[in-house]
């Protein structure tokens, strides 16, 4: 309790210092006491060094991801590297605010929002937001991630994201769930 007190405080006197204080006194009040809410608000990052194995995606740090969501990452990256597979982390966390960018971008870009939601999730629909969820790439390690990743924890969601990959610890013991059809930009 006292370390969630604590990095309260410092996110707090930080968001102060910024001016941000208003805004993260509105998702503390959605959301009492719930760290998750603070997560919301870590952003990701933007990019990073190319994926080694294949130059079009980039393999990331997986920083801002919900710790045991780090941790399991981890792991799967261990396994799959003992099998001689390289996972390149694509786009794992993102803040609110740079999911609401690329939302905003996709309705410039579409022209309606209705559109833009077929290509990309608002920031209230994204796991990636939340820090559960990672985007895993070349598409060879995303099919190694999907046979070999439930009994850690990992499971593909949507038929039209190979890549897309969600964290639930439950999924380790229950296997995954059935896969949903599609959620654009997740
Ligand atoms: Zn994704």
């Amino acid at each position: 309790m006292f370390g969630v007190l604590l990095i309260v405080t410092l996110v707090v006197s930080t968001g102060a210092a910024l001016g941000y204080l208003g805004r993260l006194t509105l998702v503390f009040d959605r959301h009492p006491g719930k760290p998750l809410a603070i997560l919301e608000e870590v952003a990701g990052p933007p990019d990073g060094p190319n994926c080694s194995i294949d130059a079009r995606y980039f393999d990331e740090d997986p920083d801002g991801l919900r710790p045991d969501v780090l941790q399991a990452w981890l792991s799967l990256r261990a396994k799959a590297s003992e099998q001689g597979v390289k996972l390149c982390l694509n786009d794992g966390k993102r803040s609110r605010g740079q999911q609401q960018k690329e939302f905003d971008e996709a309705v410039e870009r579409f022209g309606s929002e209705e559109l833009a939601k077929q290509y990309v999730l608002p920031p209230d629909k994204s796991m990636h937001v939340l820090g559960l969820a990672v985007d895993i790439q070349p598409i060879e390690s995303a099919k190694w991630v999907e046979k070999n990743g439930s009994t850690l924890g990992w499971c593909r969601r949507y038929e039209n994201e190979q890549w897309h990959f969600e964290y639930d610890a439950n999924y380790s013991t229950g296997g995954c769930p059935p896969m949903l059809p599609r959620a654009p930009g997740t």
